[in-house]
């Protein structure tokens, strides 16, 4: 007992520069990975040559069996380069982007590209074409030019930085471009998304924290698709962001053999919401080239969503979108629960399928 307490203390431990160290010995080399994974060293070569490979050393050691959760989800397959459905930019990222690195498609908000780094290169990432590239690596005259747009355009209220992932930034780098945003007035709310929470928890600081706090009302959406993600590291990670009073919320991508199941994703919700995370969004996922195999019929989000409301509470029951193809945003999917309209009011069911009726207020509007 004492030794697993000193054990944990050790885990947990606070060392700031321990990320930086974590993440330049991440796996990139298909040897290496080989020196821990019975995997054919010629098949990672060839795929990650097209779609690169990272895993961090932390997040590596969370695979317990061969092709579980957590392994299809950063070891390069080989059906990535077979995959004749999807494409490039199924989102039109690119052709919604007035300036590189920056999307701007919504009314009142947009999408600011940091960084095309990350703790993991996760195999089924929406902007494979870009993550780990060096040619499309983002410079700092990009995000100036990117700052400059949101400056000049005054109905941009909500700005989401993104990448790959910010936090893979040093701090002063973050400091710099929420100090930037935070000098127009226009821009009322700042959204951080990041999956270094759960691939690289280390990064998260007691320091970083204390910087992000100044930059209120900051939001961050956070990245776990499987139970076995939160660890003791992840929830100290989360713990720190919610004591800098970040709101949290997540957003998993469906993904088949990982979490295409209810009760994998009851147990996700529920953890989360213990650890100060808020379900955001649960994505259907997109039609992006090389991710073929990670997709599941859209029945099964709407499984998952019945298995979810009413059964647990609500706070733990996430949207399940999907971004639709060719630039169309994000469409809420939802289970049917209105049975019936007529003029006088709804026939509704519940979610044990009881059947109920509202009446329509008799009143002309
Ligand atoms: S962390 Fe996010 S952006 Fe990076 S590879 Fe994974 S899904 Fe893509």
């Amino acid at each position: 007992m004492i030794a697993n307490k000193t054990m944990e203390a050790e885990l947990l431990k606070e060392r700031p520069e321990e990320w930086r160290a974590l993440a330049k010995e991440s796996i990139t080399r298909a040897e290496e990975l080989a020196k821990h994974l019975n995997i054919s060293v010629e098949e990672i070569k060839e795929v990650a040559g097209v779609y690169p490979m990272r895993i961090s050393r932390y997040y590596l050691s969370l695979i317990e069996n061969e092709n579980d959760a957590i392994w299809k989800q950063c070891v390069p397959d080989a059906r990535e380069l077979k995959d004749d459905v999807g494409v490039a930019d199924p989102l039109f990222e690119e052709k919604d982007s007035p300036v590189e690195g920056l999307t701007h498609r919504y009314p009142d908000r947009v999408l600011l590209l940091v960084s095309n780094d990350c703790a993991n290169y996760c195999r089924f990432c929406t902007r494979k074409r870009r993550i780990g590239k060096p040619f499309r690596k983002i410079t700092r005259e990009q995000i100036a030019e990117c700052i400059s747009y949101i400056r000049e355009h005054s109905e941009i209220r909500d700005v989401l930085v993104s990448g790959g992932d910010p936090l893979m930034l040093e701090d002063s780098e973050i400091e710099h471009i929420l100090k930037e945003l935070r000098s127009i007035e226009h821009v009322e709310i700042i959204r951080i998304g990041t999956r270094v929470p759960c691939t690289l928890p280390q990064r998260i600081t007691p320091e970083l924290c204390a910087m992000l706090r100044r930059y209120h009302p900051l939001y961050i959406n956070v990245h776990f698709n499987h139970p076995k993600e939160l660890t003791p590291q992840s929830k100290r990670a989360l713990e720190l962001l919610a004591n800098a009073g970040i709101p949290l919320g997540n957003q998993s991508v469906l993904l088949r053999g990982v979490n295409d199941n209810p009760e994998v994703m009851m147990d996700l919700n529920r953890k989360l919401l213990k650890m100060r995370v808020k379900p955001y969004y649960i994505y259907q996922c997109d039609l992006v080239r090389g991710t073929e195999h990670f997709r599941t019929k859209v029945e099964n989000g709407i499984k998952i969503i019945e298995s979810l409301r009413g059964f647990t509470s609500g706070l733990a029951v996430p949207q399940f979108v999907i971004d639709a193809p060719c630039g169309g945003g994000k469409i809420p999917i939802s289970p049917n629960y209105i049975v019936k309209r007529t003029k006088k009011g709804i026939i509704m069911r519940n979610y044990e399928n009881k059947v109920f009726s509202y009446p329509e207020p008799e009143m002309e509007t």
